[in-house]
């Protein structure tokens, strides 16, 4: 395969087989081939594989202004991975929106610790790259294959932590910044460059408007969550409905992660394109978590759903049947073009159902393909404080849905969250990192995050709301 090939949302080594396994040789063949059904004949594929495949050169062909976060760090590894191998160059750092979580990404920032000098001949050979665009000796920028700029920044080991600073931003964060004192100090590492203005280090992830230096100065910054608090992932979809594991695989995979509990949340009947259960499917699934969970004590599954919610704001199945589960998400995938005072009522009146713990992706938007529904997230979160259910952080990068802002409205309120990664295959679940971090730029901390809890301190909460 020619190395310069690269279709966002489609792993690099499944394209190299794909290109092997057809002897195809560019994306005008790729293209043919997967409108032609053929890709999903080989093992591991399937339509999902050939529908990624269409998306993904249709964006490219669209050249973006921005990128979604997912893609342009699937492109950004594998520039670093290439960069890390190099000789000249010591340390490879993201920096830039991508380090601090921004959803939509303009511009691809890397920090290198390298003489830009030494370096210069061998990134005009980068294969993803196309042409230099302008270069000094402190920054060079480069078009990619993608439409968004590369731009590399060049740093020494003496004032690596004040180039952290400044590569990373955001303008605004740096403007506020300046108000301490006009130029930087220079130090290799951030924590002493935030020390020498008197201020402790600020998580990149919050470096936005420049209220935070403020907060900082005060000594008032919230305690951020981290990854490693998080104890289980809540919204996962098995073989069952539209995933692509068995329940098993979930389950071993979840230990894998060290988490101490996951819930299986397939799709309702109400959606029959994402082979939704029926109540029967549903009670048949019960009794495999059951056997399963005998196999596997060492981790907690809990029996879920994630029911469609109607148009009318009824759910997808009657009381009896929810009533046997051990969580109940609630969410919309149809009927979007409502207005957004019936869409409003439709969801708050799921988010009111007894039985309903969670509200999944309450706006409903697909970054960079679809805004979302029309609603009024302020009414859902306050509708969230009142009867002290959960709102998803959809940590898909595709979604990131409630995103950062609506994040720091909700804890103003105390409205509690659960960080899910909605995964329909076990490698996805590890997009929990993305959520985190768009919990972190909603000034999040562990308190009101229900998947950091225990196993026990979550049953108990569930079943008192
Ligand atoms: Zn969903
Ligand atoms: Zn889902």
């Amino acid at each position: 395969m020619d190395s310069t090939i690269f279709i966002p949302g489609v792993k690099q080594e499944d394209l190299t087989r794909i290109f092997k396994e057809f002897k195809i040789k560019d994306i005008s063949e790729l293209t043919k081939l997967a409108r032609s059904k053929k890709i999903r004949k080989l093992k591991g594929f399937n339509s999902k594989t050939e529908m990624a495949i269409l998306r993904g050169i249709k964006l490219i062909e669209n050249q973006p202004d921005y990128l979604p976060i997912g893609i342009a760090l699937d492109f950004s590894n594998i520039l670093i991975t290439e960069l890390k191998a190099w000789p000249h160059i010591s340390q490879v750092l993201l920096v830039g929106d991508l380090r601090r979580g921004v959803e939509k990404i303009k511009s691809i920032d890397i920090l290198l610790k390298a003489n830009y000098i030494e370096l210069k001949d061998s990134l005009e050979k980068i294969l993803l790259l196309d042409n230099e665009v302008s270069s000094s000796n402190k920054k060079t920028i480069y078009n990619s294959k993608l439409g968004i700029p590369v731009i590399f920044h060049f740093s020494s080991s003496r004032e690596w932590g004040t180039d952290c600073i400044l590569t990373t931003g955001s303008g605004q964060h740096l403007a506020s910044l300046a108000k301490i004192v006009n130029t930087l100090p220079k130090f290799e590492t951030e924590e002493e460059v935030y020390k020498n203005l008197n201020l402790p280090w600020i998580p990149p992830e919050i470096r936005e408007t420049g209220y935070e230096t403020e907060f900082a100065r005060e000594g008032i910054l919230p305690e951020l969550i981290d990854i490693n608090e998080i104890k289980g992932d809540l919204h996962i979809h098995s073989r069952w409905s539209d995933g692509s594991n068995t329940i098993e695989e979930i389950i071993l995979n979840g230990i894998k992660l060290g988490y101490e509990y996951v819930a299986i949340t397939d799709h309702s009947q109400a959606l029959k394109m994402a082979g939704g259960l029926r109540p029967e499917d549903l009670m048949r699934q019960i009794e495999e978590i059951n056997k399963l969970q005998l196999k596997y004590p060492q981790i907690r599954i809990l029996k879920g759903i994630e029911v469609d919610i109607l148009e009318d704001g009824t759910l997808d199945f009657t009381d009896d049947i929810l009533n046997k589960l051990d969580i109940v998400i609630a969410s919309i995938h149809s009927h979007f073009e409502m207005s957004k005072g019936d869409m409003t009522k439709r969801i708050i009146k799921a988010l009111k159902h007894p039985l309903v713990k969670i509200i999944a992706h309450p706006t409903g938007r697909i970054l960079g393909k679809r805004p979302g529904y029309k609603v009024d997230i302020n009414e859902v979160i306050n509708a969230a404080a009142q009867t002290n259910k959960v709102l998803e952080v959809n940590a898909s990068p595709d979604r990131l849905d409630i995103r950062d802002i609506h994040l720091q409205i909700a804890k103003t309120r105390g409205v509690k969250i659960a960080i899910n990664t909605d995964a329909h295959h076990i490698q996805s679940m590890e997009d929990m990192i993305f959520g985190v971090q768009t919990a972190k730029r909603g000034w999040q901390g562990k308190e009101n995050i229900i998947n950091t809890w225990s196993y026990d301190k979550l049953i108990n909460y569930l079943s008192s709301i």
